[in-house]
């Protein structure tokens, strides 16, 4: 818990954000250079990497994680569909190395690659 990542940093409050959601395990806040017109991030407050980093001990948080996009995208007005992803390292073009959750929607169907934010 004690990692200076940037992310570590925005779930101690040390670092500014604009917070969708928190709780004692994660963290919703909206990305600081949007790709859609709702674009929020879900982070686990404990530092994991990435998906390489987690494993079935890690069953509940990604659950939960997982568990609350739906609410919490309604919650920012996405009640027509949104978009999930997860980067994952250099092929995945992953930037911060904190696992994050990108939710991205809005009025509009997004672009239609499923591996594109937009
Ligand atoms: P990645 O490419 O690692 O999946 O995405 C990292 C995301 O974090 C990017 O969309 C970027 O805009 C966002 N980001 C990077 N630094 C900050 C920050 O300091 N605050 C916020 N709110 N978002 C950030
Ligand atoms: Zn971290």
């Amino acid at each position: 818990m004690s990692h200076d990542c940037i992310f570590c940093r925005i779930a101690r409050g040390e670092i500014p954000s604009r917070k969708v959601y928190e709780d004692e395990d994660m963290l919703a806040f909206h990305d600081i250079n949007p790709s859609a017109p709702v674009h929020f991030l879900m982070i686990p407050k404990q530092h994991l990497e990435n998906l390489y980093d987690a494993d079935l001990r890690h069953q509940a948080l990604l659950g939960k994680l997982l568990g609350m996009a739906g609410q919490l995208a309604r919650e920012q007005g996405l009640d027509d569909g949104f978009r999930v992803i997860v980067n994952n390292g250099r092929v995945g073009r992953q930037e911060v190395y904190h696992l994050h959750i990108h939710v991205l929607g809005g009025p509009e169907p997004l672009g239609s690659s499923a591996s594109r934010r937009q």
